[in-house]
C-alpha cells in the first residue's frame, strides 16, 4: 500500500512537519541518521522577540510567537512535559543609539508588550556590568528543545514511524506521481535535512548561506545571577540547577559540527565582559544553522518532480518559525493552502534553477 509521505530528517523541521501530517491522519515514515550533524541538538532554545543593535521586533512576531507558544502548550499537554519556559530577557544597553531605539519603540502602543521597562545603570551591579543600564524584553523565554526532540523521537519510534539510518539518495526512485524507497511507495518525499540539503541532488541549487554556531553549557553554583536570560550580543540562559547555556558564535566558512577551542574562548571572553562570574564548562556543542541567502524558510515542491519537496531554512529561529511554517507546509502538501511567496522555493527558480 502506498504511504503518503517519506520525511528525510528528524530535527525540528522534520519533527514539527511529521507531527502536523499525523494530525491530518496522513501515513508517514521518517528517516534520520540518529541526529548526526543535527543543528537542533546544538540550538540553545532561545525565543527572543527583539534582536540586533537596532532592537528590532522579529519579523511577524505578533503572529508567529503566540502561534509557537500555543503549539508548545499543545505538545506539553500531549507529552505531559514542560517545554516552553517563559523568561524575561535583560537586554543590556551597549550605546546611546540603543537607548534611543528603546525610547522610540517603547512609545508605540502595539510594541509596548515586548519593550519592557528601562532599568537604571547599576541595577544589577552585584552580578552584571550594566553601566549603561538595560531594559526588559517581555514575551520571550526558551524551549527545552532536547526534551522536545527526545519526546518526538520516542513517539515516532513507539509508533514504528522512524527508520534510524542514513538516507542514500541513490535509493530513491522517482516515478510519475509517487516515489519508491527500499521497496515502499510514497506519494511524496519531503527533505528536512537542515544544512545537509546542500548535497541533495534535487535541491543543491538553492541559495544557501549556512552559519556554523557553537554554544556551551556552563555551571556556577556560587554567584546569584538574575533569574532571566541576559543578552548583550552574546547571551546567557539560566536552565536550572546552577547551570546556564551561553553562546553563541557565527561563522560562514566551515560547515561541520566540531566544537573548537577558538569558539569556546570567544564565548567565555565575551560573556565575561558583562557577567561578573566565572563558569566551569560542562558541555560544548556545535551545529550548522540552515540559512537561505534571504533569511526566509525554503519550502515547496521541486519544479520538475511534483513528488519531491523540501522544508528547510529555519535559520537561527527554528523554535519560533518551526511551529508556524510546518503547519503551513502540511496544509500545502495536503492541498488546502498555498505557500506564502516569501517562503516558497518558487522565488529562486528563475535565477537559480
Ligand atoms: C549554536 C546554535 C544555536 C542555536 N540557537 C537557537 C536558538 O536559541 N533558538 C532557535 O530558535 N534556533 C536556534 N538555532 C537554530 C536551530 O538549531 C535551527 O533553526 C533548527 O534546528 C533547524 O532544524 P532542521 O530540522 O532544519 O535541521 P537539523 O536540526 O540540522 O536537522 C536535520 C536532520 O536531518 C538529518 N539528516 C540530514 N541528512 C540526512 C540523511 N541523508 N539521512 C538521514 N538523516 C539525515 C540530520 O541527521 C538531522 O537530524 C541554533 C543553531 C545553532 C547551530
Amino acid at each position: 500500500m502506498i504511504k503518503d509521505y517519506l520525511i528525510v530528517g528528524q530535527g525540528l523541521a522534520g519533527s514539527f512537519l511529521s507531527w502536523n501530517l499525523l494530525k491530518r491522519n496522513k501515513s508517514i515514515i521518517i528517516v534520520d541518521q540518529n541526529h548526526k550533524n543535527c543543528s537542533s541538538l546544538a540550538a540553545a532554545g532561545m525565543i527572543n522577540p527583539i534582536t540586533g543593535k537596532r532592537l528590532v521586533l522579529s519579523q511577524r512576531c505578533e503572529e508567529l510567537l503566540p502561534y509557537a507558544k500555543e503549539v508548545y502548550h499543545e505538545l506539553e499537554r500531549h507529552f505531559k512535559k514542560k517545554f516552553f519556559e517563559s523568561k524575561d530577557i535583560i537586554r543590556l544597553f551597549n550605546s546611546e543609539q540603543e537607548l534611543d531605539e528603546w525610547e522610540k519603540k517603547s512609545q508605540q502602543t502595539h510594541l509596548k508588550k515586548y519593550y519592557g521597562k528601562k532599568q537604571d545603570p547599576g541595577t544589577y551591579e552585584d552580578s552584571l556590568n550594566d553601566e549603561k543600564g538595560s531594559f526588559v524584553i517581555q514575551q520571550g523565554g526558551y524551549c527545552r528543545k532536547l526534551d522536545l526532540l527526545n519526546c518526538f523521537t520516542d513517539y515516532f519510534k513507539i509508533n514504528n514511524l522512524l527508520v534510524s539510518e542514513r538516507f542514500d539518495y541513490d535509493d530513491l526512485k522517482i516515478k510519475e506521481d509517487f516515489v519508491e524507497w527500499k521497496g515502499e511507495s510514497f506519494g511524496c518525499v519531503v527533505f528536512c535535512e537542515g544544512y545537509q540539503a546542500q548535497d541533495n541532488p534535487w535541491f543543491s541549487w538553492l541559495p544557501y548561506n549556512h552559519a556554523k554556531g557553537e554554544i556551551l553549557t556552563v555551571s556556577n553554583k556560587d554567584s546569584f545571577l538574575p533569574d532571566a536570560v541576559i543578552s548583550c550580543g552574546k547571551w546567557c540562559i539560566p536552565i536550572g540547577d546552577g547551570k546556564y547555556t551561553v553562546g553563541s558564535t557565527y561563522s560562514w566558512d566551515k560547515f561541520d559540527c566540531k566544537a573548537t577551542d577558538e569558539a569556546k574562548e570567544e564565548i567565555l571572553r565575551e560573556i565575561g565582559v558583562f557577567i561578573k562570574a566565572s563558569f566551569e564548562v560542562a558541555e560544548h556543542m556545535a551545529g550548522v544553522r540552515p540559512i537561505m541567502k534571504d533569511l526566509n524558510p525554503a519550502m515547496g515542491r521541486h519544479p520538475e518532480f511534483n513528488s519531491v519537496a523540501i522544508f528547510n531554512g529555519l535559520a537561527s529561529k527554528g523554535l519560533i518559525l518551526g511551529p508556524f511554517y510546518s503547519n503551513q507546509m502540511a496544509e500545502y502538501l495536503v492541498g488546502v493552502q498555498s505557500l506564502e511567496k516569501e517562503v516558497s522555493i518558487d522565488r529562486f527558480i528563475k535565477k537559480h534553477f
